[in-house]
């Protein structure tokens, strides 16, 4: 999708400093980290949200878990938070499925 940003940062149109690839994802730090550590990983291949891409493409949405975790291992850290926003209404901004990997600081449940 031509106007999509994380489109558009896969194939390196726009700049993201991406710091794991694999076969079907690609992972990039958030420009607007929440968390000492703060990647978003995407799959290659457009769908709006994880159900979507879970539904269209169930071996990416695995690799989407398994190249988060190898991106909190690489950086050092062993507890980790993965979130998916799914709708506008509880915080989704781009529509282009991303998993949150954040870590490095405490955090509280529920989450706000
Ligand atoms: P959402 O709110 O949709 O779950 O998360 C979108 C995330 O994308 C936000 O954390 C936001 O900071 C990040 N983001 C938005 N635009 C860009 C961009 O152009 N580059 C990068 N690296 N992150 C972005």
């Amino acid at each position: 999708m031509e106007d999509c940003i994380f489109c558009q940062i896969v194939v390196g149109e726009i700049p993201g400093e991406i710091v794991h690839t694999t076969e079907r994802t690609v992972a990039f730090r958030d420009l607007n980290p929440q968390a000492p550590l703060h990647v978003l990983v995407v799959p290659k291949g457009h769908f709006a949200n994880a159900a979507e891409l879970a539904a269209g493409d169930p071996a990416a949405s695995a690799e989407l878990l398994t190249t988060a975790a190898a991106v909190a291992t690489a950086e050092g850290y062993d507890d980790y938070r993965l979130v998916f926003n799914t709708g506008e209404g509880v915080g989704q901004t781009v529509f282009h499925t991303h998993l949150h990997v954040l870590a490095g600081r405490s955090m509280t449940w529920p989450p706000g």
